[in-house]
């Protein structure tokens, strides 16, 4: 379906998949952090001492928190808040309000979004 734009979203000019895009979820990466400084992280059922934390898949900023997108293609990657926010001003105000509801759930919302919304502890 063709929104009501024909502006090329900011995620697709950068090649991170095709619009729509959807919040697949937001992830504090900082939230899990040990002792020693570093978050414990499953990867392929292994589990990886790490710093938290990591890149934005847009902009390549060092991000904490990260907000997962999944495009209409199947991709899924990640950014941080702000560019979820650069998204939002673009155009897509569905992904940077959804995106905003996640990272602060006591706004109230309309309806109710199939991702985390309290942080793990
Ligand atoms: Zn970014």
């Amino acid at each position: 379906m063709a929104g009501t734009d024909t502006v090329t979203h900011v995620f697709e000019q950068a090649g991170l998949g095709r619009a729509p895009f959807r919040l697949a979820g937001v992830e504090d990466t900082a939230a899990g952090v040990g002792e020693d400084g570093l978050v414990r992280r499953d990867v392929g059922g292994v589990t990886v001492h790490a710093k938290p934390g990591g890149s934005c898949d847009f902009c390549g900023n060092y991000i904490k928190v990260f907000c997962w997108v999944r495009s209409s293609d199947g991709r899924r990657f990640k950014v941080g808040s702000s560019c979820v926010d650069k998204a939002g001003k673009a155009g897509d105000r569905r992904l940077a309000s959804a995106a905003k509801r996640a990272r602060n759930p006591g706004i109230p919302s309309g309806s109710s979004l199939g991702c985390q919304t309290t942080w793990p502890r």
